[in-house]
């Protein structure tokens, strides 16, 4: 079988084998073992790396859970700056370990797969600086796609648009995300429930980004907009991201 896919993970396995994780456009998130790949030049072209986009041929594994055996992995985009850059290294860490948890394995998700390829290509953009800003829209972006967040445009209750930020401050109203992902305006914050304040440009952001890859600008809070992306990870996963705390420390 031939599929397009990304490298999420890699590991080492006996003297020359390796164990790869990939999200395909044709099968799904899978895993395969790459015989004598840490000495095979000529089968796996240029070596397989990290957040490579790569075409690859397997033997499906029989079973859930199974291994499938690569066959053959030719890189198509490298993205060498994704392995060399601490900052986009540390952001595509999250993106991979992201797409373990909320992409299903053998699940084929067409708009995922396009949308990990944007997010990839952005982080790779060096004219865009790695921050917690891009951290933030890539986060937002995939959690979008894989039909986590539906509606950041309007309050989830009452439907009020989110400010903009052409209305005076006294008019902007204040809103809040919700533990598990629903964004509410401040007359319909439930009092007991936990949340996490947003100001307007941060509103506004998190409305954009959840359409298009838009790194977060200087007039939103980074931190609180990456929180805002991750507090909606831990509503649909269980326990943070293990990348989370290396993200944190590689971009404070
Ligand atoms: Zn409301």
């Amino acid at each position: 079988m031939s599929s397009e896919a990304f490298v999420l993970r890699l590991q080492d396995y006996r003297e020359a084998d390796r164990i790869v994780w990939l999200l395909s456009n044709e099968h799904g998130r899978l895993s395969a073992l790459a015989r004598g790949a840490r000495n095979s030049r000529r089968r796996f072209t240029g070596q397989i790396d990290l957040f490579q986009r790569v075409r690859v041929e397997f033997a499906h594994r029989r079973g859930q859970g199974r291994l499938a055996t690569l066959t053959e992995a030719r890189a198509l985009s490298s993205y060498p700056l994704l392995r060399q850059d601490p900052g986009r290294f540390a952001i595509a860490c999250v993106v991979a370990e992201l797409l373990t948890r909320i992409a299903p394995e053998g699940d084929i998700d067409p708009a995922l797969f396009d949308c990990v390829g944007l997010v990839l290509e952005t982080l790779a953009d060096e004219k865009i600086a790695p921050g917690l800003g891009l951290a933030a829209a890539a986060v937002v972006r995939l959690l979008t796609a894989a039909g986590f967040v539906t509606n950041w445009i309007h309050c989830a209750r009452c439907g009020r648009a989110v400010p903009s930020l052409e209305q005076p401050e006294r008019e902007r109203q204040p809103f809040a995300l919700e533990h598990g992902g629903a964004l509410v305006c401040g007359d319909c914050l439930s009092p007991r429930g936990t949340a996490r304040r947003l100001s307007a440009a941060d509103c506004l952001w998190l409305a954009q980004a959840c359409r298009r890859m838009e790194c977060a600008p200087a007039t939103t809070s980074p931190g609180n907009v990456i929180g805002a992306a991750f507090d909606v990870l831990r509503g649909v996963t269980s326990g943070p991201l293990k990348a989370e705390r290396f993200l944190f420390e590689i971009l404070r």
